[in-house]
């Protein structure tokens, strides 16, 4: 009989502060898969780079292994209502995840910043949606509020739980592998998703079934780059809707990943963002939004400046599907609209604008 993945939670529940007889809210979340990409190996000339796919995630994003263990709390604790603030996968997956577990949830987006993937999922999922006249920080900042004073949960990843969960991601690449990578690079926004991972791996050390850290590199969007200014940005501007962030949540656990791992932060325009972005649809089949594309574009400008350490083995985690936010891929380099061209229905008419000779 084949074996179905049961989620992160019971997949590592030796790992993960749960157990059996808890309430388990789950979609099936994780085992996501390794996917090797010798053409982005080729492009940073290292020995080998895996992707891990984190849009495949039942939501579309990394955000269902931290969804799966807040809500699970959140029903332990017999909550009837959630809330999130949302660059929009977190709202995602919140409401999907608040259907399972028959809650109320409320979602807090920026006004007209979030993509209209995400916000349809939210929509489907019947969550209370309330567009903030302000950016994410405001709306972070309202739903700690509001779950401080009034009986609504709060399932951001300040909410600890929600790292326990993304934790998941690093077992799950060294299940693969075997091994730890020697670097491994991701997008930084609110900065749990980093943090997550420096959690995991330090787990798996003190287990032993790796023997040292990878390094961990968070890449920002220049126009949204507290990490690299040192200091809070009081108005983020970016494509990158999803690391649209000004004032990171974990801020001094990202530093502390840094720190330990011998990591780096970088950032990249969103012109390199979107060059990444084409590349990695167009050279390794894998379609991820524009945000997911920053960890590799970032590892990339450190390459072409000679400055991407020496090393072997790399794993980028590209960390929502390009489903989310389709329309950056009808665009060309130049920002027009591509259009399929339209073919009278004969095969000799496609046969003529493919430029095909008719065989002998
Ligand atoms: C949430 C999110 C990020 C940023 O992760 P943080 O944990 O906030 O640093 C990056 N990409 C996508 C697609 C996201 O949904």
């Amino acid at each position: 009989m084949a074996h179905q993945w049961r989620g992160v939670i019971r997949e590592y529940i030796d790992r993960l502060p749960f157990q059996e007889s808890d309430p388990i809210i789950t979609l099936g979340e994780g085992g996501t898969p390794l996917i090797e990409a010798p053409a982005l190996a080729k492009l940073l000339d290292v020995g080998s780079v895996h992707l891990k796919f984190e849009g495949m995630n039942p939501t579309g994003s990394f955000k269902d292994r931290g969804m799966t263990t807040a809500v699970s709390k959140a029903a332990a604790h017999g909550a009837q209502a959630v809330i999130a603030a949302s660059t929009g996968n977190t709202s995602a997956a919140a409401a999907a995840y608040a259907v399972k577990a028959g809650m109320q949830s409320v979602v807090l987006v920026p006004a007209g910043k979030i993509s209209w993937g995400k916000l349809s999922q939210a929509v489907a999922h019947k969550a209370q949606i309330l567009q903030v006249r302000g950016n994410f920080d405001d709306c972070l900042r309202m739903a700690r509020d509001l779950s401080e004073n009034y009986p609504v949960f709060l399932v951001n990843s300040v909410n600890p739980d929600r790292l326990q969960g993304q934790k998941t991601a690093s077992f799950e690449v060294v299940d693969v592998l075997g091994d730890a990578p020697d670097l491994h690079a991701m997008p930084l926004g609110n900065a749990g998703n980093i943090s997550a991972y420096h959690l995991g791996y330090r787990e798996e050390v003190e287990v032993g079934r790796i023997k040292k850290l990878p390094r961990l590199f968070g890449i920002q969007a220049a126009g949204s780059a507290p990490f690299i200014q040192g200091s809070p940005v009081a108005k983020p501007e970016t494509i990158a809707t999803a690391i649209r962030i000004g004032n990171p949540a974990s801020w001094d656990l990202a530093q502390e990943a840094k720190r330990d791992t011998n990591g780096g932060f970088g950032s990249v325009t969103d012109k390199e963002i979107l060059w990444m972005h084409r590349f990695l649809s167009q050279e390794t089949g894998v379609f991820v939004e524009p945000s997911s594309a920053t960890g590799a574009a970032g590892l990339y400008k450190l390459a072409k400046q000679g400055e991407l350490p020496k090393v072997d083995r790399v794993v980028v985690t590209v960390t929502g599907h390009g489903l989310k936010d389709p329309d950056w891929a009808l665009k060309d380099e130049s920002g027009r609209k591509i259009k399929p061209k339209k073919v009278s229905a004969t095969a000799q008419a496609v046969a003529e604008v493919l430029g095909l000779e008719r065989n002998k």
